[in-house]
């Protein structure tokens, strides 16, 4: 389904490059050496790549101060060959993520992080949503698991993805709990679930006595097991047996969210462009 995604993308950039002589371009901005933001990064770079968008990589030392990141999003701001712009999550801690994502404009927050954006899905009135529960949504929408009047449950409340995540299977009419560290009798809540949205950085969290006989279990998590090896917050093996459709680590929703970052580049360089979706 990524590539599928990915497919659609560089096509209608080759048609924007061919008719309106413009390129889609990504700024992604890596504050420090996280080894998983390393990851996530190449891994964008390479999206971009693949689909012929212009990509810029500010790889920037962990001891950058406010002001020199701040100055960065501004000049990336007014680059006019740059349409979306991306900051690399988390920051070294001396650094407030919240202002600069707040200092990123609107129009090139292809993450959907800035309170703008965030208003706007709110409202269900947005111009980009947050990539990884859009590339969730997409999934559903693929396999035709239809959303409405079902119990959604979501683990994890993050800005990131857990509260975007409830919101937009609210909006096509899912009944949504969000669960978190206070919720109480967790494996209960989640065992009314037919949709189980798992987004809580904890290894193999979700298991299988959590979950509904045919349930459909998406695994957000990117985690490591007890050998440094690469899964997600579903103790996948068993509770495979149980679902209808689950989601395996790796692949699954990383590949999606990617794909979805690249959707809501091309639609930024559209809107900046005045060009017709
Ligand atoms: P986060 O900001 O750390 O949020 C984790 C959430 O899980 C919090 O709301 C927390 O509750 C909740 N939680 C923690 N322990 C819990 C428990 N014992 N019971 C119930 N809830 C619990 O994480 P995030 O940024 O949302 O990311 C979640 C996972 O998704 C991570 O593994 C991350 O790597 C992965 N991720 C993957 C992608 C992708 O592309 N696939 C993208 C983003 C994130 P409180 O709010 O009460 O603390």
């Amino acid at each position: 389904m990524a590539a599928d995604t990915k497919a659609r993308v560089k096509e209608r950039t080759e048609e924007l490059k061919n008719t309106y002589h413009v390129t889609p371009g990504l700024a992604v901005v890596i504050v420090g050496d996280d080894p998983a933001s390393r990851v996530y990064v190449n891994n964008k770079k390479k999206a971009c790549e693949a689909v012929g968008f212009v990509s810029e990589e500010y790889a920037l030392p962990a001891e950058t101060t406010q002001e020199e990141l701040l100055a960065l999003v501004e000049t990336l701001n007014n680059k006019p060959d740059i349409n979306g712009i991306l900051v690399q999550l988390p920051l070294p801690k001396h650094l407030d993520d919240k202002a600069v994502i707040a200092a990123i404009n609107p129009q090139k927050d292809v993450d959907a992080f800035h309170a703008v954006n965030v208003g706007k899905i709110m409202l269900g009135e947005y111009d980009f949503l947050p990539c990884t529960p859009a590339g969730v949504m997409e999934m559903l929408h693929s396999y035709q698991i239809p959303v409405e009047g079902k119990e959604c449950v979501v683990i994890g409340r993050s800005n990131i993805v857990g509260k975007p995540m409830g919101m937009l299977l609210l909006h096509e009419n899912g009944t949504v709990t969000i669960c978190h560290s206070r919720t109480k009798n967790l494996a209960e809540v989640c065992r009314r679930a037919d949709i189980l949205v798992a987004a809580v950085g904890i290894p193999k969290f979700v298991k299988a006595d959590m979950v509904k006989e045919g349930a459909v279990v998406i695994d957000v998590g990117m985690d490591r097991d007890e050998n440094g090896k690469l899964c997600g917050d579903v103790d996948f093996e068993n509770v495979k047996e149980k679902c209808s459709f689950i989601t395996p680590v790796p692949g699954g929703v990383g590949p999606m969210t990617i794909a979805t970052l690249m959707k809501n580049t091309l639609k930024a360089c559209k809107l900046q462009n005045n060009i017709a979706d």
